[in-house]
């Protein structure tokens, strides 16, 4: 995978470099290149939490997780909420975003308490937000600066599932 930083050093002397602010209905420019990306913020307030009490570090530490989970968990947690996925994305789609933050939760026993109402509830705020839908474009991750895996909109899509099949 290429990132953006590689892809700025294929630039040669010379050459036109256009600068753009973020282009997405839900991120209104403020300014020259300064756009607000308080949606991002309000779609973590609606769900991107634990809320149940997980008792210290101690306990925290007691209870046992696969090396494969706590790996994919912390991968997802690198979103930096940067919103370049969104701007790559001819559909302004905030699914790589979103997947990372369900994700990062997802395989983990302490945000699996509240999984299905964190799903629906961030999902639902994502399109109140006017962010588009996924159509598999694959810009998203192509661009993302952190290397969030697509997985991650898989993971996004089958917590949603489930939190339809079982409504709580
Ligand atoms: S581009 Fe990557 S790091 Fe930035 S908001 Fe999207 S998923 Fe997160």
């Amino acid at each position: 995978m290429i990132t953006s930083e590689q892809r700025m050093r294929h630039f040669k002397d010379g050459e036109t470099i256009t600068i753009e602010p973020w282009r997405a209905k839900a991120f209104p420019v403020i300014k020259d290149l300064m756009v607000d990306r308080s949606a991002f913020d309000r779609i973590i307030q609606i769900g991107g939490y634990v809320s149940v009490n997980t008792g210290g570090g101690t306990d925290a530490n007691a209870i046992p997780i696969q090396k494969d989970d706590a790996e994919r968990s912390m991968d997802a947690a690198a979103c930096i909420g940067c919103g370049a996925c969104v701007a790559a994305c001819k559909n302004a789609s905030a699914m790589l975003f979103v997947g990372a933050k369900v994700a990062q939760f997802a395989r983990l026993p302490q945000g699996r308490v509240e999984r299905e109402k964190r799903a629906r509830s961030m999902i639902a705020q994502m399109d109140a937000e006017g962010f588009g839908n996924c159509t598999n474009q694959y810009e998203c991750s192509a661009v993302c600066p952190k290397e969030i895996s697509l997985d991650v909109i898989a993971t996004l899509n089958r917590e949603y599932f489930r939190s339809a099949v079982t409504k709580r």
